[in-house]
């Protein structure tokens, strides 16, 4: 198989296709959920490692939020750390302190996620200065229509992520997520497919997931089952079981290997 093939699992019918090929497979799977036709169908990829790919389905009711809280969950988190979208040049942010506009609805979300919320709204990092524009968020959004995908650069206004995807959201819209600003994992994500029905509550599911790629032991090309933190930017990082054993860096430096964008980032351990 070609490596850029990049296989995957379709969640619905549990065959094997490539990151391409998923996206008719999934078409074509879809009468089995109903549902799914209601949502925009994503295709998201490690933007430096696009070995690792999902596609979701997200109803047009469903927030940012509700998507970063998916993508904490199946990929990402390891700390609480903060996390943005990026669309058409405009951030979009957690601002749990923006309640009065009701864009976050902490009744949703369970202890965990409430956790995390807590611990940002401790963080200072978007607060204060940026109030003002919130007012001018409905003349934004009419020009985040024009505006185009994917721009590098990012003016200092935050929106929120409470913001639904049937309102940001077009066809063929390419956009990014950027989790943990210190030792960011940045993913491309990109609107295949939009709604054909109705909305379907908010729930994002599944619906296809790159397998596990099999990454060698750097010292004996075994497939590697641990990954050491302390030497991730030199030559051998990536061990099989005997290797880690023999490795000489602590053992609190060993993690598993993930399959995940964040594998060997920070404290992921997936
Ligand atoms: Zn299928
Ligand atoms: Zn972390
Ligand atoms: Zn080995
Ligand atoms: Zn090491």
């Amino acid at each position: 198989m070609k490596a850029a093939a990049f296989p995957g699992t379709c969640q619905l019918c549990n065959g094997s296709f490539d990151k391409k090929g998923m996206a008719k497979r999934i078409a074509a799977c879809g009468e089995k959920l109903k549902d799914a036709e209601a949502g925009f169908l994503l295709l998201i990829e490690g933007l430096y490692q696009p070995k690792y790919w999902l596609y979701l389905n997200a109803p047009a009711e469903a927030t940012l939020v509700d998507l970063d809280v998916f993508l904490r969950k199946i990929w990402v988190e390891c700390c609480g750390h903060l996390s943005k979208f990026t669309i058409g040049g405009t951030s979009y942010v957690l601002e749990p302190r923006d309640s009065e506009e009701g864009d976050l609805d902490e009744d949703e979300f369970d202890e965990d996620e409430e956790d995390l919320f807590d611990e940002e709204e401790e963080d200072d990092e978007f607060g204060g200065d940026n109030e003002d524009e919130f007012d001018e968020r409905d003349d934004l959004q009419d020009d985040l229509f024009d505006a185009k995908f994917m721009e590098d650069e990012e003016d200092d206004s935050n929106e929120s992520m409470g913001i639904t995807l049937g309102e940001v959201l077009q066809p063929k819209m390419k956009f990014s997520y950027e989790y943990d600003f210190g030792t960011p994992t940045k993913l491309s994500l990109k609107v295949v497919d939009v709604p054909k029905g109705k909305a379907a509550g908010r729930e994002i599911t599944l619906l296809a997931r790159n397998n596990p790629p099999e990454i060698p032991c750097s010292r004996c090309g075994k497939p590697a089952t641990k990954i050491c933190l302390s030497c991730i930017y030199g030559n051998e990082a990536w061990f099989c079981t005997q290797c880690a054993e023999a490795h000489t860096c602590s053992e609190k430096a060993l993690f598993p290997v993930a399959n995940s964008p964040r594998v060997g980032m920070c404290g992921y351990v997936g």
